[in-house]
């Protein structure tokens, strides 16, 4: 829908510009199909993509290229049913082939996530963006959102909170209320590896376990170019999987997740600091979080709320 929107709007314009020495008859035309073509534009962005348009980000083209590959499978997928036993044969070569491209188009986007630090949606300084903290295994869900979150928030309805601009992210794959740990934590946005702690065991929710234990549990530090650090809290005991001073890209592994510190049920934490204190926890100095937007599998600059579905781009 996009592209025909984009597309119709493209033809028109190119009309307008070649019609512009002809005279005012057509240059009048040609404004004319410049409204028109800012016209759909507008309605596509507002009623279908729900956010005002701008520029689309580099990586789109290879989004835009596995949907079109899938839905020619899902083409031939339907074809196959119908099909007689000899004709199945030459089908399912196709699918075959249809599959590989589908994850050569798979590599070059998560190439193009991992190394494009800047997307054209997102490019009001000092924004970058952001992937999920996670791979793209099904069932990661937004627990806990923003100060602003309607339903569920960090520092509910306090932005200047210290984690007014966290996430909480929860696998829960098969929907019993209760999150799995041990899931592979990914770099967000690339960096170096800052600080971590990965000796806890302890959760101070409930009262703590072990009883009176009030730690902040396992985390890790990416610091980002730009002098802002990534952290990942909650991880499982040993669960960081880089060194200090690692220099780690987008996608990256980095860890496993965990239930420790201050957590109901296994989940990530993730939330960008203006600063960190190597001195932390024991100086209990923090830094304030700052405004992010995350890119993932459906969405561009995307501030996800409670009960928002995330997939990942990365396996
Ligand atoms: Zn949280």
């Amino acid at each position: 829908m996009l592209a025909q929107v984009l597309s119709a709007g493209r033809r028109l314009l190119t009309h307008s510009v070649s019609g512009s020495a002809e005279g005012a008859r057509q240059h009048v035309g040609g404004r004319r199909a410049r409204c028109a073509a800012m016209l759909l534009s507008l309605i596509f962005c507002v009623l279908v993509a729900g956010i005002p348009c701008r520029a689309q980000s580099p990586c789109q083209q290879f989004v835009n290229k596995i949907k079109s590959l899938k839905i020619e499978r899902t083409g031939l997928q339907n074809d196959m049913k119908d099909a007689v036993a000899q004709q199945k044969g030459i089908i399912a070569t196709q699918i075959k082939q249809l599959d590989a491209q589908i994850s050569a188009e798979a590599k070059k986007l998560n190439n193009c996530y991992r190394t494009s630090d800047k997307l054209a949606p997102c490019m009001e300084s000092p924004d970058v963006y952001y992937t999920p903290p996670f791979g793209s295994g099904a069932g990661w869900t937004v627990t806990k959102g923003n100060w602003d979150d309607p339903v569920n928030g960090h520092n509910k309805d306090n932005q200047n909170g210290l984690q007014a601009y966290a996430f909480d992210f929860v696998r829960d794959e098969n929907h019993d209320g209760v999150g799995e740990s041990g899931k592979k934590i990914l770099a967000a946005r690339g960096g170096t590896v800052y600080a971590f702690v990965e000796s806890e065991t302890g959760n101070s929710s409930g009262g703590g376990n072990p009883p009176g234990y009030t730690g902040v549990g396992n985390f890790l530090v990416i610091k980002h170019t730009d002098g802002t650090f990534g952290v990942y809290w909650h991880l499982s005991k040993d669960g960081v999987l880089v060194n200090l001073g690692n220099t780690v890209k987008r996608g990256d592994v980095l860890g496993l997740s965990g239930n420790t510190g201050n957590s109901s049920t296994a989940h990530i934490h993730f939330d960008v600091r203006t600063g960190w204190s190597l001195g932390y926890p024991a100086d209990k100095k923090e830094y304030p979080s700052i405004k992010i937007h995350l890119m993932d599998y459906n969405h561009t600059c995307w501030r996800p709320k409670a009960g928002d579905s995330v997939l990942s781009v990365f396996q």
